[in-house]
């Protein structure tokens, strides 16, 4: 008997080529955008970037510091989903100490442009509707991913850069701080080392340290936000992924959420984010279209965020992604030798790591 005669002749008739090709689309479709036939409860993952992060590099203290934040940001972020608030929320409240952190690359303590400057870029996007918004470029702002929110809900526009996402942010009473709260002595110091030596970004930048977080709320909706300094010495307005709708964040009900870090021209070039949401959105119509047969089963997320990756990585690029299922899958998928990252769900899931062999 050959594989495909094992099933009745009406489900054949569904792999001929044009009836497939007609199944699968109307039910991309007529998938509604709050599908959750296996809602389990809430989970999130978070993420500090990712890079060349190596055990014999860390001292104890530098070690158990990045634990400490990101914990305390998961915690955060944990906490809104365990009280029954939404996804967007989470994401927000486990981005914004991460901003604030400067050990991460993200508000205060991001890495500094070619002309010594700080220049923010965020996104955010949430899964139940697929509005977005984002900013690209800017200065001065405490914390770009409430501002990219408020592009989101204040403003007819996905995505503000530079000198007009500034004006909408005063007109909005965003958060602002002075240069000063900013910088550090760290990244100015990856600056100048960079121009004296002249090392490439990623020579100074051995690890990213963009934040970002997905999650899955009770309520069976998702969210994505990133959050970013870029890359040390960028000129030329240079954008990355992590304020792009599509390369560094996603997130669509349906498929799941993604958050991005790493060489962003990478991300932006292969369309990260939306790509792995993508892929998983067609495997799980065709299961649907196909009435059970298992096309989207536990790990099939992992291998494909795992492909996407590999896609990243073939082309030169480095990095890696969080994401969560509708189901409540919480992953991570990275190329790097670490990713600063963390984990919790309702199931008990509660874990931060740094390394890959953990
Ligand atoms: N993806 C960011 C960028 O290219 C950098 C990072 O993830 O740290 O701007």
């Amino acid at each position: 008997m050959d594989k495909m005669s094992c099933y009745p002749l009406r489900m054949r008739g569904f792999f001929t080529p044009f009836a497939r090709a007609l199944a699968v689309l109307s039910v991309i479709v007529a998938l509604p955008a709050t599908a959750q036939e296996d809602q389990a409860g809430w989970s999130i993952a978070i993420h500090g970037g990712a890079g060349t992060i190596a055990r014999e590099d860390m001292t104890e203290e530098q070690d158990a510091a990045y634990r400490a934040a990101l914990q305390n940001a998961l915690d955060a972020g944990a906490k809104v989903l365990r009280e029954g608030g939404s996804a967007m929320d989470a994401i927000q409240a486990a981005i914004e100490p991460m901003e604030d952190d400067p050990l991460f690359n993200a508000g205060r303590g991001a890495v500094l442009t070619w002309d010594g400057e700080i220049e923010l870029d965020a996104s955010i996007m949430d899964g139940r509707t697929r509005d977005a918004g984002a900013v690209a470029g800017v200065t001065g702002i405490r914390h770009p991913i409430a501002l990219a929110r408020k592009v989101m809900s204040d403003s007819p526009h996905v995505m503000l850069s530079g000198k007009g996402a500034e004006a909408f942010a005063t007109e909005h009473d965003a958060e602002l701080m002075p240069p000063e709260w900013f910088e550090t002595e760290r990244r100015r110091e990856s600056l100048e080392r960079m121009k004296a030596e002249q090392l490439s970004a990623i020579d100074v930048d051995v690890k990213f340290g963009t934040v970002g977080a997905v999650a899955l709320d009770s309520q069976g909706n998702l969210a994505a936000g990133t959050s970013t300094g870029g890359m040390t010495g960028k000129r030329w307005g240079r954008i990355g992924d992590a304020p792009i709708i599509g390369a560094g964040t996603y997130a669509d009900n349906r498929s799941c959420a993604v958050s991005a870090t790493g060489w962003g021209e990478y991300f932006i070039r292969v369309g990260v984010a939306k790509t792995i949401c993508e892929r998983l959105l067609v495997a799980r119509s065709f299961e649907t279209a196909n009435n059970g047969m298992p096309a989207t089963g536990s790990g099939f997320a992992q291998i494909l965020s795992d492909s996407v990756m590999e896609d990243v990585r073939v082309l030169g690029g480095d990095g890696g992604v969080i994401l969560v299922t509708p189901s409540g899958e919480a992953l991570y998928s990275f190329n790097t030798s670490g990713m600063y990252r963390g984990r919790a769900t309702s199931q008990g899931v509660n874990e931060v790591a740094i390394y890959s062999d953990e």
